[in-house]
């Protein structure tokens, strides 16, 4: 309708300005090519809902390939990538926006050098392979019918009936990551799942569909829920639709729990770590194997899983043991561990007097000293440290005395050990 292509021109009208400039250097190349353009997918779901959104997808009738070049020239663009087999092109701009081109027309060779088998398909049948009705929508880009909005399968109306749809009955079986990314909109947007999709999601589950995809393709799904601000309340509706026993094979005691604000503000790293903290060794071990994390998140779950098995076995009283365990440990590891209630009083003690020590010796100084180089300055450093923490030293004065002390011993030994047989 009329009043519903104005209000859209008015929300591109809102757009940022760089955005604005983005769109019309498109509109212009694919007009310079004799294409038709549309932007598609959760830039237009967000733009109708008047949300921020910096990644532009668009779909051109023609080489997706040849536009991204295109692009890639007229927009000062940091990176492009190319896919030639897909017809597909990223560009990645240095104001933070991604733009993604596919095609409608696919190029393939039956052989290098031979010549190409144009595949053609139309924007209808591109929107039908998308998830949800209102990520399947396309806005025209072309002068012409600029600001069209292209909504084969309900989009529109489900953005305003706040639902998540999907666009047949086997969708969840032909790609079941599409459970988690169902959740991760309707928490996002505070929409409802339509019924229909609702009530596929079981008969999916009970279908084991998840053994046909890849850990890969699940843990991509799941990192990008963890990067959620509401992904706390989306965890706890993986969890009470099943998603994760049918996954992981086990109901875990997921932690999902904390105040909303803390957990906002909290990095990927603690998010992934906290929600862990219910879970046993032997859990946390099955998750990781269930897994294909990012190097790093897997290294300090590892390290997680290290000092949690070693805890346990520790005499949470015994200073010297808690500090041979815990002194290199990063803070966010310390502070998650502390999170135990298990652990909790021993570890704030430790850190307290952790934190009032003051040490001024060094390595260089025990050497100046005369002490050999070798083990027996490791060891001096250790047993300062191990005074301070234990409060036998207190000031830095009290340091001093110390180390005379302990360099009178030292002398001593090395004494007794140059005496001749
Ligand atoms: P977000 O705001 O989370 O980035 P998005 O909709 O842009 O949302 P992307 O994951 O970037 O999400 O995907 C871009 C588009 O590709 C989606 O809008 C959707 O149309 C389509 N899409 C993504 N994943 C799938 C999938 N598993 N099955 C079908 N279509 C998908």
């Amino acid at each position: 309708s009329i009043a519903r292509r104005e209000e859209i021109l008015r929300h591109i009208a809102g757009l940022p300005q760089y955005i604005q400039d983005d769109l019309a250097v498109i509109r212009e190349a694919a007009s310079e090519m004799g294409n038709q353009v549309y932007l598609v997918g959760g830039f237009v779901r967000d733009l109708l809902m008047n949300m921020p959104n910096n990644d532009l997808d668009i779909v051109v009738e023609g080489n997706g390939i040849e536009l991204g070049r295109i692009l890639s020239k007229k927009l000062t663009c940091d990176k492009l990538v190319l896919h030639a087999s897909f017809g597909t092109a990223s560009l990645i701009f240095c104001n933070g926006t991604h733009l993604d081109i596919a095609s409608t027309r696919r190029e393939d060779y039956d052989f290098p050098g031979a010549l190409p088998v144009v595949e053609e398909s139309t924007l209808r049948e591109d929107l039908l392979r998308r998830d949800f009705t209102i990520n399947a929508m396309a806005l025209c880009l072309n002068e012409d019918s600029f600001g069209d909005i292209i909504d084969y399968y309900g989009g529109f109306r489900d953005l305003q009936q706040k639902e998540i749809r999907f666009l047949h009955n086997l969708s969840f079986i032909d790609d079941p990551t599409r459970m988690l990314r169902a959740i991760k909109f309707a928490v996002r947007y505070e929409f409802k799942l339509a019924k229909v999709t609702a009530d596929a999601m079981p008969i999916a589950l009970k279908e084991d569909v998840f053994a046909k995809i890849s850990a890969e393709r699940f843990t991509e799904e799941l990192i990008l829920i963890y990067k959620e601000a509401k992904f706390q309340r989306m965890g706890r509706e993986l969890i009470r639709n099943g998603i994760f026993k049918a996954w992981f094979k086990a109901d875990y005691a997921w932690n999902f729990e904390e105040a909303e604000s803390v957990g906002e503000q909290r990095s990927l790293t603690e998010r992934w770590l906290i929600s862990l903290k219910n879970l046993d060794s032997n859990e946390i071990s099955a998750v990781l194997d269930r897994l294909t994390l990012p190097k790093s998140l897997k290294r300090i779950t590892l390290e997680y899983l290290r000092l949690k098995q070693a805890l346990k076995l520790e005499d949470l009283t015994d200073l010297k043991n808690l500090d041979e365990l815990l002194a290199g440990v990063p803070l966010l590891l310390f502070n998650i561990l502390g999170s135990d209630d298990a652990y909790t009083d021993p570890l704030k003690k430790y850190r307290l007097l952790r934190e009032g020590i003051q040490m001024k010796t060094t390595g260089k100084d025990l050497r100046q000293s005369g002490v050999r180089e070798g083990p027996e300055i490791g060891s001096i450093l250790k047993q300062i440290r191990l005074a301070w923490l234990e409060g036998k030293i207190r000031t830095p004065d009290e340091e001093k005395r110390y180390l005379e002390i302990l360099l009178e011993k030292n002398d001593r030994a090395d004494c007794i050990d140059n005496k001749p047989i």
